[in-house]
């Protein structure tokens, strides 16, 4: 079984690599991608426990912003880490949360909530991808709701007043970068409405003429008429579709497998990408 979307605590996820990577196993996965908000920071842990039978796909959950103000998550999976000109994006928008953190927690503060960055820093992994999760936790061990999904309910969801955007590339720019660092580029959750307003079926073919190569179509998150109209989507564009669980260890219900690829998408997904780069587990 495939499962090319998962976080570990480098970003949101709050499982280490480590544990990820043993809980795949438990899972009877036979390939993981791992795919942190704009970071690799990980995939090094993430391979050294890596053991025979199960692949491992390194990626990156890249967020993007159209020019009309709508959140995209693109998956690049399969690039080169070294690729300086896709580092140099993603330390742009891992810095730009910062700042944006800084916003939401003012408004926050705002309507009476005694919250300081600290606290949410107190919840966050070293050298870990800053994100509203990290907020809500920070929240829920002040006491004031009770889980990850209750904050986003009442007070972290897009449509939010507290909610503040953060800089982040458009959509053809992150999948431009991913390309040319030899990945491949697959739109995760497109049409996923918990999330606030999605990019239009017309928008497809921007991103294809910039070299998208898949679109995540089973995700917890889109409904059957969602995975019908991506299907199509992908048959008119000769897209690869992937299914994946979007795992966050304890941060949110998705379980590891829930969702999987199918194997021959994945050989076509991988032979998009400028080299054989799936890591297998040589020793252990
Ligand atoms: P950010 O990257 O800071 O904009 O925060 C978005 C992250 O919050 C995404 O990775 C989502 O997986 C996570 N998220 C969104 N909605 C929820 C929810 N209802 N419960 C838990 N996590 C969520
Ligand atoms: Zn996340
Ligand atoms: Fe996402
Ligand atoms: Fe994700």
């Amino acid at each position: 079984m495939i499962d090319l979307h998962t976080h570990s605590n480098f970003s949101d996820g709050t499982d280490t690599p480590a544990e990820l990577i043993n809980k795949a196993h438990a899972a009877g996965l036979t390939t993981i991608a791992l795919t942190d908000h704009d970071t690799v920071a990980g995939w090094d842990e993430a391979q050294e426990w890596l053991r025979p039978g199960l692949d491992l796909v390194l990626g990156s959950e890249i967020s993007c912003q159209t020019d009309d103000g709508i959140s995209v998550h693109m998956l690049g999976l399969l690039f080169d880490p070294k690729n300086q000109a896709l580092r140099t994006m993603m330390a742009a928008t891992r810095d730009n949360r910062v700042g944006r953190m800084h916003k939401i927690i003012a408004r926050l503060t705002a309507a009476g909530y005694e919250i300081s960055m600290e606290d949410v820093e107190a919840e966050l992994s070293d050298g870990a991808t800053l994100g509203r999760p990290h907020l809500a936790d920070a929240l829920i061990s002040k006491g004031y709701m009770k889980s990850r999904e209750e904050v986003f309910a009442e007070v972290l969801h897009n449509d939010s007043p507290f909610y503040v955007a953060h800089y982040s590339p458009t959509p053809e720019v992150a999948i431009a970068h991913i390309k040319a660092a030899g990945g491949v580029a697959v739109i995760a959750h497109a049409m996923s409405s918990l999330r606030g307003r999605v990019v239009s079926p017309e928008s497809f073919e921007s991103y294809v003429a910039a070299g998208l190569d898949g679109i995540e179509v089973f995700h917890r998150d889109h409904t059957a008429e969602n995975r019908e109209l991506l299907v199509g989507v992908a048959a008119e564009f000769d897209l690869v579709t992937t299914g994946a669980s979007d795992y966050h260890g304890n941060g949110k219900l998705n379980q590891l497998a829930e969702f999987h690829t199918a194997p021959a998408e994945f050989e076509r997904l991988e032979s998009r990408a400028n080299q054989r780069r799936v890591v297998r587990a040589t020793k252990r």
